[in-house]
């Protein structure tokens, strides 16, 4: 891990929200911001996956919306963001990751933060190449027990298909094939990427090249959050 100087005071007293085609790096670095603020990490996939992995009702209604990379109905997943932000441990702040995905999603946030007495939020924008998009998701394995990310090319784990944290074993996610990502991409372009501008023309937009290596975006992070703070 990159030297970070002293862990930041806990919490942020906001909603950080990561942005970026899907493969630009916003888990392994939302997972990262959440751990040195102490404030919790919402990932909406993860939400999703754990529904599907439970099968409720909403998890078979996601299931094979999933499957084929496109996007889960506004309702379902605002439904769910809001029930866990109101929770107490997200008093501090939390890192959003995966959501919002869509103008709709983007409003009601805007409208839920202030009920909930949060000042606008914070969006880092994580701009990557396409190539490397491609890497990053073939690559990708996911610890079946704590989500942890991994990159069989590079980020690999100690001992292939373990994870390091728990020994869990590593799996790729079934969206993670080829014939699935270029339909996430396809959504990302035209659903999701649209939220640049409309963070942008609010001014709560900051651009992160997420080119270089895990440890050298986080520290450009970790800089964009003082300054703001
Ligand atoms: P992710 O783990 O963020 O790549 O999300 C995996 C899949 O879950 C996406 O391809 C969507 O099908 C669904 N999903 C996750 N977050 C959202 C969201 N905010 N809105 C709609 N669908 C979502």
């Amino acid at each position: 891990m990159a030297s970070l100087g002293p862990t930041p005071a806990a919490g942020l007293k906001r909603a950080v929200i990561f942005l970026g085609p899907p493969g630009a790096g916003k888990g392994t670095q939302a997972q990262e911001v959440a751990r040195l603020y102490r404030i919790p990490h919402l990932s909406t996939g993860d939400m999703l996956r754990d529904h599907v992995a439970r099968g409720t009702p909403l998890g078979l209604l996601a299931k094979p919306i999933m499957e084929r990379g496109e996007l889960v109905p506004d309702e379902i997943v605002l439904g769910m963001v809001e029930e866990r932000i109101s929770q107490p441990d997200c008093a501090n702040g939390f890192v959003f990751d995966g959501f919002p995905r869509t103008l709709p999603q983007a409003e009601k946030l805007n409208e839920m933060l202030r009920r909930l007495g949060f000042n606008r939020p914070l969006v880092l924008y994580i701009v990557v190449d396409y190539d490397q998009v491609l890497k990053r998701l073939t690559g990708r394995r996911m610890c079946k027990v704590g989500g942890e990310i991994y990159n069989i090319y590079d980020r690999p784990p100690k001992v292939p298909g373990r994870c390091d944290n728990d020994g869990g074993e590593l799996i790729q996610r079934p969206d993670d094939r080829e014939e699935v990502i270029q339909e996430r991409l396809v959504a990302y372009e035209r659903q999701t990427k649209p939220l640049v501008d409309y963070y942008r023309s609010q001014g709560v937009l900051e651009t992160v090249d997420g080119r270089p290596d895990v440890d050298a975006v986080t520290h450009s992070i970790m800089g964009i959050l003082r300054r703001v703070q």
